[in-house]
């Protein structure tokens, strides 16, 4: 089977060499196997995201030497199909609405006895609190129950859930590893006022463009383990993943957009090739 693959920025800022570390590494590996490369915008938050960086991103991988298939996926392009997702979860009785403000969640946590941020689960509001909540006209988030998803799916499915790891976890982990969507909690898959979050989109693209690979970097393996558990709620194949290492500057910090002197656009203004990048990059 060909390999089919993406790089899915966010056009939140301007590219980095992390990024450049990225995008070469997927885009290396569907030349390779003569498989396909796919480049996805993932601009489903109206206030980070802004067209100039999703046209910097542009040049930055054409100057890099990359080539994508086109039309390009701009996410905020396709909120309908998203948010007719969230109805058929909603309508299969796996979400709960959330009313609860982050603030309100952290005191929560800090409560519990052994409480973790990583692992939300604030359940259904009562009844009559939601119906009051929701008559006040607050705001919510929608919730993936963790308890119904497991109940829809069957303990014996739940405990199947699992992927395929070619590259490492961050504990080195590799092969056939179980997916543990407990570890995310019950996650926040829209909110009432800013549409539908990341897990759901991303992996509604993945399945919608026969992604068979995902390549990208160790900072989003914890976030596998819910998109496993959706695409098994969902039908959807789960992709084989390839996290990779993250690329550090020289103080060890990994690249992120607030430094704005490794971005492409000023390595590249500095008369720094593609060739010279790619080598110190190694890729
Ligand atoms: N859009 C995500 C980001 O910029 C990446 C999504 C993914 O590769 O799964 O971090």
């Amino acid at each position: 089977m060909s390999l089919t693959t993406r790089f899915a920025p966010s056009p939140t800022g301007r590219l980095h060499k992390g990024h450049a570390f990225s995008a070469l590494t997927a885009w290396t590996a569907a030349k390779a196997g003569g498989g396909r490369f796919i480049l996805r915008m993932e601009d489903i938050d109206p206030t980070r995201c802004k067209p100039e960086y999703d046209a910097g991103i542009l040049e930055d991988l054409d100057w890099l030497g990359l080539e994508w298939e086109t039309p390009v996926r701009r996410q905020s392009e396709h909120l309908t199909d998203y948010a007719t997702l969230i109805e058929v979860l909603d309508r299969r009785g796996l979400l709960y609405r959330c009313f609860r403000t982050r603030k309100d969640i952290l005191d929560a946590i800090g409560d519990a006895p052994h409480g973790s941020p990583e692992a939300v689960r604030p359940g259904p509001h009562p009844v009559d609190e939601e119906a009051a909540l929701l008559a006040e006209g607050k705001p919510f988030a929608w919730r993936l129950s963790l308890d119904r998803a497991r109940a829809a799916l069957g303990g014996r499915a739940w405990d199947a859930l699992a992927f395929v790891e070619e590259g490492a976890g961050p504990a080195g982990e590799r092969g056939l590893i179980r997916a543990r969507p407990e570890t995310a909690g019950d996650v926040v898959v829209a909110r009432k006022d800013a549409g539908t979050a990341y897990h759901v989109a991303v992996t509604h693209d993945d399945a919608l463009q026969g992604i068979t690979h995902i390549i990208r970097g160790l900072d989003l393996f914890e976030a596998t383990h819910i998109q496993v558990l959706i695409q098994a709620l969902m039908g959807w194949p789960t992709p084989t993943y390839r996290h990779h290492h993250l690329i550090t500057g020289p103080d060890g910090r990994r690249y992120a957009k607030r430094d704005g002197s490794v971005t492409l656009a000023h390595l590249r203004s500095q008369g720094v090739s593609p060739a010279a990048l790619r080598a110190e990059l190694g890729v």
